[in-house]
């Protein structure tokens, strides 16, 4: 992995949305772990250590692959560049602002100001571009936080209401609207800082699993955010070979922890289309 070197975030959002992060994964790791756990489950119970384990594999692979999401460099700055191979044939194209060639599927960042290969996204809560080196990273990180946010909220909704006595209308305005709970009166106590936790979860959980769906599809048709807007479908290789794409070839080990190398099959620069693909498929048969 090649490292990128600036990782302080370059504009207000991307600075707020990451200091965002990195205050509320601890947070609720703190909440689910020492304060909702003991209390549905007795300690040194066998649920009670299988719970805290999987809490910890969970947090693990969250911090782990936000890590390498942020780290990777993936823009066209990379020395795999041939520049000698540049066809404007094959996708090649003038970037006026890198003032070089780059690659086909790669598209130019106003806010890392560089190009970045096979360009998924701007992502603000890791402050840097997903591009075709950390997207394996960025993908799996969004997972993990789906099951957490997921597992938490099962869990968060025994241990809140055996604790906040459920009054109709105002606890429906305190779910729905979070900051109510200090419009209508913070008092000080636990409880209600525990539900603003709860309520963070719940937000969490529908905003990753929306982001979850929308990712995986465009996985699993080979394409990019960027390229399905603008309905470019000439990358899709069969969901087996997308994936591959993304996880590398040994996908179906990237879920356990983001160490395990997967070797991408394409190098971010030279790509092969349905068309290419097949031809070389037929001809290997
Ligand atoms: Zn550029
Ligand atoms: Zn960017």
């Amino acid at each position: 992995m090649i490292m990128r070197k600036k990782i302080w975030p370059r504009t207000l959002s991307d600075f707020l949305s990451m200091t965002f992060i990195l205050a509320i994964v601890p947070l609720l790791y703190w909440f689910e772990l020492w304060v909702v756990l003991p209390t549905v489950h007795e300690s040194e119970t066998l649920l009670y250590i299988g719970h805290f384990l999987f809490g910890n594999f969970i947090m693990l692979n969250i911090v782990g692959n936000f890590t390498y999401t942020v780290f990777c460099d993936t823009s066209t700055r990379r020395d795999i560049m041939p520049i000698s191979a540049a066809n404007t044939k094959d996708g090649w194209r003038l970037c006026a602002t890198c003032e070089t060639l780059a690659p086909p599927r790669s598209w130019h960042c106003p806010i890392c100001d560089i190009c970045i290969l096979k360009r998924d996204h701007h992502c603000i809560f890791t402050g840097c571009c997903i591009g075709h080196y950390n997207h394996r990273y960025f993908i799996m990180f969004l997972l993990y936080l789906f099951i957490a946010t997921t597992y938490s909220f099962c869990y968060n909704n025994i241990f809140i209401w055996n604790r906040i006595h459920f009054e109709f209308p105002m606890s429906i305005i305190k779910i729905i609207f979070p900051l109510a709970i200090f419009v209508f009166g913070f008092d000080g106590s636990i409880d209600q800082f525990y539900l603003l936790l709860y309520i963070v979860s719940v937000v969490g959980m529908l905003y990753t699993g929306v982001l979850c769906i929308y990712h995986f599809r465009l996985i699993l048709n080979g394409s990019i955010a960027n390229e399905s807007n603008k309905r470019i479908y000439i990358y899709n290789l069969g969901w087996k070979q997308n994936v591959k794409e993304v996880l590398g070839d040994r996908w179906y080990l990237t879920w356990i922890i983001p160490y395990v190398t997967s070797q991408l099959p394409h190098n971010g620069v030279v790509w092969d289309t349905s068309n290419s693909w097949q031809y070389a498929n037929s001809k290997n048969k």
